[in-house]
């Protein structure tokens, strides 16, 4: 209906008043929220909206065409805010969605040590994410209810899943084992706590978690599951050894009666000539 009306334009717009304005923003834009109370938009930047001057991300508000709120890859937007669901760009400011970046590949090990970062699509420049995850953390936890904790840390989960860097491979872990704890029952502090010294950790020295940490980890990594290989082979050779001694008792028992079969048969032979040898006895006497 709205979209139809060739007469609502610049002119005639600004005779709306603003709960018109409201109505007519957000037929526009399929946005209920221009209606909701507690947003209140100057009647000048409605205006702009429905004219597409001004963004209809209400978190936004940019000027177009200079505006950049909307994901660089689907071209969608919402209204979250203080979450790693959105990732910025640190050159050009453009914003995806972390799972739009994901899976388009945009999300890998390309830092100068390794890291993970984030290609903008935008500007085609990278931006380091751990340190974009703690600031999110750093501020935004504490506002976070359970629900959005257990979102978050499976945002950075996603994020960091394929680090090759130990300082990700860790905060990956780190993520997995807060969601279990969470869904176990532990409490949202509890586990907001436990993140937030996680990251103080690399503040207080983070180059050792690059130089001892880098090189040591993996070693460890790799020893213990060695240890663990080792050990299953153990058991399997103990199985193993078992078994032989088993069977080679089976044999030897086999073995055993066979040689008394055979004592038998050879009685059975002695006894049965000894019996020829009475009869041939009885018959020549009579
Ligand atoms: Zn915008
Ligand atoms: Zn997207
Ligand atoms: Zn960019």
């Amino acid at each position: 209906m709205v979209l139809s009306h060739g007469d609502l334009t610049e002119k005639t717009i600004v005779l709306a008043h603003r709960g018109q304005l409201e109505i007519l923003v957000a037929i526009k834009t399929g946005i209920q929220a221009f209606l909701h109370p507690t947003v209140s938009l100057s009647q000048a930047s409605l205006i702009e909206i429905f004219l597409y001057k001004r963004c209809r991300n209400i978190a936004c508000g940019n000027q177009i065409p200079a505006d950049n709120c909307m994901c660089v890859i689907c071209s969608k937007f919402d209204f979250e805010v203080n979450t790693c669901r959105w990732i910025g760009c640190d050159v050009c400011s453009h914003w995806t969605h972390t799972d739009c970046a994901i899976h388009n590949a945009q999300i890998g090990n390309g830092g100068s040590l390794g890291e993970m970062v984030f290609r903008c699509r935008a500007c085609m420049r990278t931006s380091e994410l751990f340190g974009w995850v703690k600031d999110v953390f750093h501020h935004c936890a504490p506002l976070w209810d359970r629900e959005a904790l257990v979102r978050e840390l499976e945002y950075v989960s996603r994020i960091f899943q394929g680090s090759e860097e130990v300082r990700g491979r860790k905060l990956y872990w780190k993520c997995g084992e807060l969601v279990e704890k969470l869904k176990t029952g532990v409490a949202e502090p509890v586990a907001s706590k436990a993140i937030l010294s996680f990251f103080q950790e690399f503040d207080i020295d983070p180059r050792k978690h690059e130089e001892s940490g880098g090189v040591m980890a993996p070693q460890e990594e790799f020893n213990r599951i060695a240890d663990v290989v080792q050990e299953s082979i153990k058991k399997m050779e103990m199985v193993e050894e078992e078994k032989v001694r088993m069977t080679k008792k089976a044999r030897l028992a086999l073995e055993a009666c066979d040689q008394e079969l055979k004592d038998k048969a050879r009685e059975v032979a002695a006894l049965k000539m000894e019996r020829q040898k009475k009869k041939q006895q009885v018959e020549e006497l009579e």
